[in-house]
């Protein structure tokens, strides 16, 4: 394995940015794709985010580019990178700026909810890089604001998450358009048959590296849970973001309502909080977003789909304030801190009826949560509450009827559950057994 990034054949202006990054060693999937990329192969990398994968791909492309200096040609570009949601667009294009900042490469960013006239001017300048998110980059295509003729690295990132998010028809109308000719790169966490299928009809005599993060990110997160009653959760939060080494926090619930409800009760005793999740505009989202990485906002209350893909350096801790009724989707959630080698904390709050959550949590990571029973509102009652509550009861309205409807608790779920369960050979089917086993 590539011990460090001078070993990789990378040019000293990328080498300069890199170290201005404090990144020291590559992580695994740079270690085995950038060589492969360099010497100008296709390649099929399994990988989700906060493997480093940005980097992997976002660093040879940048030293092409560079290389094979081009003038700048109107509404056209050399690399083309379609990414599911405009938060990853945003943050693979601030990537590509970061790891880029030494060498005169242009680069746009195209997503939709915002005016379109800064993408077209943009556009209009002939950037060398272009990460977009499908529907609006095709809108701009019939539009006649982008021309694909001199595209010669393409990246097809998340996929899988393409596939759920109903968007693999607009893809493949980009890839039609695009020059036979060209080196491809495809990124999924998971491989279902219809990205299979997508692999060969994209990429050519490929290079398949695989990373497996979930394991390596779990043993570096310390662990925690904490019993409480279901009432007294608020106030346990309250007491939990008194110590100030909890600098940047990610706090999860599993509805959109739990989410703007534990923001707003933060609010109100006077921590600053913010919510994301889908129901917010694109402009409120990436508002939170930036407060919460600018440090303006010291946490942020978010749902399993919101958070899926945020790229924040520098969360110390992860709180459940909600255990997620999917286990695959606490092994993402705390892989929000411990992001490429740093560590962090898992805070999860465990009331009676979530015990089977967290057996099933305990069971795919095969370890067991360490307890914290000091604070004031610790519940033996939760602690030793039998699991017996199968998800499905679970996802029912609570007692007090606050909670949203089953429906959107489900929906979450399967969601996360399909992106997630693929690598490990899992399926929906698979995971409702794991619950009756459990029940
Ligand atoms: P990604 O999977 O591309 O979303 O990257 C996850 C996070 O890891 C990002 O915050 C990167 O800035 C960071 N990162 C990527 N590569 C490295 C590396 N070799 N060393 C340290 N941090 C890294």
């Amino acid at each position: 394995m590539t011990q460090s990034f001078a070993q990789l054949d990378l040019v000293e202006p990328i080498q300069r940015a890199l170290r201005a990054e404090n990144y020291e060693t590559p992580t695994p999937i740079q270690a085995q794709a950038i060589p492969h990329l360099l010497a100008g192969r296709d390649l099929l990398g399994i990988a989700q985010t906060g493997t480093g994968k940005t980097a992997a791909f976002a660093l040879p492309i940048l030293q092409r580019l560079s290389a094979e200096r081009a003038a700048p040609v109107r509404n056209a570009m050399r690399a083309l990178i379609l990414t599911p949601t405009r938060e990853l667009a945003v943050q693979i294009h601030e990537s590509f700026r970061t790891y880029g900042r030494h060498l005169q490469l242009r680069s746009a960013v195209i997503y939709g909810g915002v005016g379109q006239k800064p993408q077209t001017d943009a556009l209009a300048r002939g950037p060398d890089i272009v990460v977009a998110t499908p529907g609006r980059l095709l809108d701009l295509v019939q539009q006649g604001h982008v021309r694909f003729d001199r595209v010669a690295v393409f990246v097809l990132d998340e996929a899988d998450r393409m596939l759920d998010m109903g968007f693999i028809h607009d893809v493949r109308r980009v890839i039609a358009k695009l020059p036979p000719a060209r080196q491809s790169l495809l990124f999924s966490a998971t491989m279902p048959p219809e990205v299979e299928s997508l692999v060969k009809g994209i990429l050519k005599n490929p290079q398949r590296v695989e990373v497996t993060p979930a394991a390596t990110t779990v043993e570096r997160v310390q662990q925690r849970v904490l019993f409480v009653d279901s009432a007294d959760k608020r106030a346990l939060l309250a007491d939990v973001l008194k110590d100030p080494a909890i600098a940047r926090a990610l706090i999860f619930t599993r509805t959109k309502h739990g989410a703007n409800r534990v923001a707003e009760q933060l609010d109100r005793i006077g921590i600053q909080a913010d919510a994301i999740h889908g129901n917010k505009s694109q402009a409120a989202r990436q508002r939170a977003l930036d407060d919460f990485r600018r440090g303006k906002t010291r946490v942020l209350v978010a749902t399993d789909i919101a958070a899926r893909g945020i790229d924040i350096d520098g969360i110390t801790h992860v709180i459940n304030y909600e255990l997620p009724n999917v286990p695959e989707s606490y092994v993402h959630r705390i892989g929000r801190t411990a992001r490429a080698g740093a560590d962090g904390i898992a805070l999860s709050f465990c009331d009676a009826s979530e015990r089977a959550f967290l057996r099933d949590i305990e069971k795919l990571t095969r370890q067991r949560l360490a307890v914290v029973d000091t604070h004031r509102f610790h519940r033996a009652g939760a602690q030793a509450a039998a699991p017996a509550a199968s998800r499905h009861a679970r996802q029912e309205p609570s007692r007090n009827g606050r909670q949203e409807p089953s429906r959107n608790g489900r929906q979450e779920a399967s969601r996360s559950g399909r992106a997630n369960g693929g690598r490990r050979g899992g399926s929906r089917q698979q995971q409702t057994t794991r619950a009756g086993a459990a029940a």
